[in-house]
C-alpha cells in the first residue's frame, strides 16, 4: 500500500505547486542554492544500479543542465564555502551540482558534459569503493536481483532459506534481497555463489567505480571532492560513534589521498535520525566544514548543513518537476529522506 499512497501524495504536491513560479517556491523554501545531485549518467542503466533506481540518459542529463543554465547560476564548491564561512553573497538563483559514490561514468560521461557546458561539479567519494576495492552492499543487492531472474528454482529456494533464517521473509526473493540492511550485508556474500555471482570478478571486469588516478585527473580539471562515508552505511543502522568515524575518516582519507585543503561531506542515503551531538562533534573535529543532506531539510540544524535533492528519483520527471517537488517538501516539512526517496541509493 505504501507506494500508491506516496505516488498519490507526489501527484497532489505537483498539482498544488504547478501554478507557482519556481522563484516563489524557492523564496518560500528559503533554499539557496538549490542543490541537485546524481550518481551517474548512462543510456543503459548498469546491472549494479538497475534494480535500485533509474538513471538519466545522456540526452536527459544534457537537457537537465540546459534547464538549470536557463534559470540558475551554477556555482562551485569554493563559492559555497566562502558564502557559508564568510557570508560572501551568492549570485541570484544559485545552483550547486554534485554526484555521489564515485561511479566510473562520472569521469567518462558526466564530467565532460559539465565541463562543456560550464557547470562546476563536486564528487562525494567512498574511499572503500575507490579503485574498485570493494563493492557497495546495495550494488551487491542489485547484482543478486539481476542474477535471480535467471536462477533455477532450487537456487532461489536455497537463497530464500538463508534470508529467512536471518529473519528476512518478504513476498519474494527480490523484495527479500532489497530488505538486507548494512549490518546484515555479509548475507549478500553468502548468497553470491548460490546465485552464481562473483563480486570480485565483477569489480575487476566491469570497474564500476573511479580509480584514484581518474579522480586526480578530474580534480586537476577543476572538479571538487568530498567524503560520502567509508562504505555507505544507512546511518540509522549504526551507532553515533560509528557515524562519526565513517564521516570523519572518509573526509580525512579523501583530503590526504588527493591533497586538498578543504573538507566537505554528503550523507550516504540521507540524514535521517541524525542528532545534534553528531554535528557538534563533527564540526569540532576541524576536518569537515560543510555537510550536505540528501533530504528536504526543513530547518537545517545548524550553519554548515545544506539540503539537496535527487535527480534520479523519478526518471520520467522533468527537472522543473523535481525542483518543485523538492522545494514543496521543504515547505511542507513532512518528509524524511527515507520517506521521500526510500533507501535506494
Ligand atoms: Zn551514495
Amino acid at each position: 500500500m505504501k507506494k500508491p499512497i506516496r505516488k498519490l501524495a507526489l501527484g497532489a504536491i505537483e498539482r498544488a505547486t504547478r501554478v507557482f513560479p519556481l522563484r516563489f517556491l524557492q523564496r518560500a523554501a528559503g533554499q539557496s542554492p538549490i542543490s541537485p545531485f546524481y550518481h551517474l549518467v548512462a543510456d543503459e542503466p548498469p546491472p549494479h544500479i538497475r534494480p535500485l533506481y533509474s538513471v538519466r540518459t545522456i540526452a536527459q542529463f544534457s537537457a537537465d543542465l540546459d534547464f538549470f543554465l536557463g534559470r540558475y547560476s551554477p556555482i562551485d564548491l569554493h563559492q559555497l564555502r566562502k558564502h557559508i564561512s564568510h557570508s560572501v553573497p551568492l549570485p541570484p538563483n544559485a545552483m550547486f551540482l554534485s554526484t555521489d559514490d564515485g561511479m566510473r561514468e562520472v569521469g567518462e560521461i558526466m564530467a565532460p558534459i559539465c565541463r562543456q557546458k560550464g557547470v562546476p561539479l563536486t564528487m562525494f567519494l567512498n574511499p572503500e569503493f575507490l579503485d574498485n576495492q570493494t563493492l557497495f552492499y546495495r550494488h551487491k543487492t542489485s547484482l543478486l536481483i539481476e542474477a535471480a531472474s535467471g536462477a533455477s528454482a532450487s537456487s532461489i529456494a536455497a537463497a530464500l532459506q538463508i534470508l529467512q533464517k536471518s529473519g528476512i521473509a518478504k513476498e519474494d526473493l527480490r523484495r527479500s534481497l532489497l530488505a538486507v540492511r548494512y549490518p546484515q550485508r555479509a548475507l549478500l556474500d553468502e548468497l553470491a555463489p548460490i546465485l552464481n555471482v562473483d563480486f570480485s570478478t565483477f569489480l575487476s571486469q566491469r570497474r564500476p567505480y573511479l580509480t584514484s588516478d581518474e579522480v586526480s585527473k578530474l580534480v586537476a580539471d577543476g572538479v571538487t571532492i568530498g567524503g560520502h562515508s567509508l562504505d555507505h552505511p544507512y546511518y540509522p543502522d549504526i551507532s553515533l560513534s560509528q557515524q562519526l568515524d565513517q564521516t570523519i575518516q572518509s573526509v580525512q582519507r579523501v583530503r590526504q589521498r588527493f591533497g586538498i585543503d578543504y573538507g566537505v561531506f554528503a550523507f550516504p542515503f540521507g540524514a535521517d535520525d541524525i542528532t545534534l551531538p553528531f554535528y557538534d562533534t563533527l564540526f569540532q573535529s576541524g576536518v569537515v566544514e560543510l555537510v550536505f543532506a540528501a533530504s528536504p531539510l526543513v530547518r537545517p540544524p545548524r550553519k554548515g548543513v545544506l539540503g539537496r535533492f535527487w535527480m534520479e528519483a523519478d526518471a520520467q520527471a522533468s527537472p522543473s518537476t523535481l525542483v518543485r517537488r523538492s522545494l514543496h517538501a521543504i515547505i511542507s516539512g513532512k518528509i524524511s529522506s527515507a520517506g521521500w526517496y526510500g533507501r535506494r541509493f
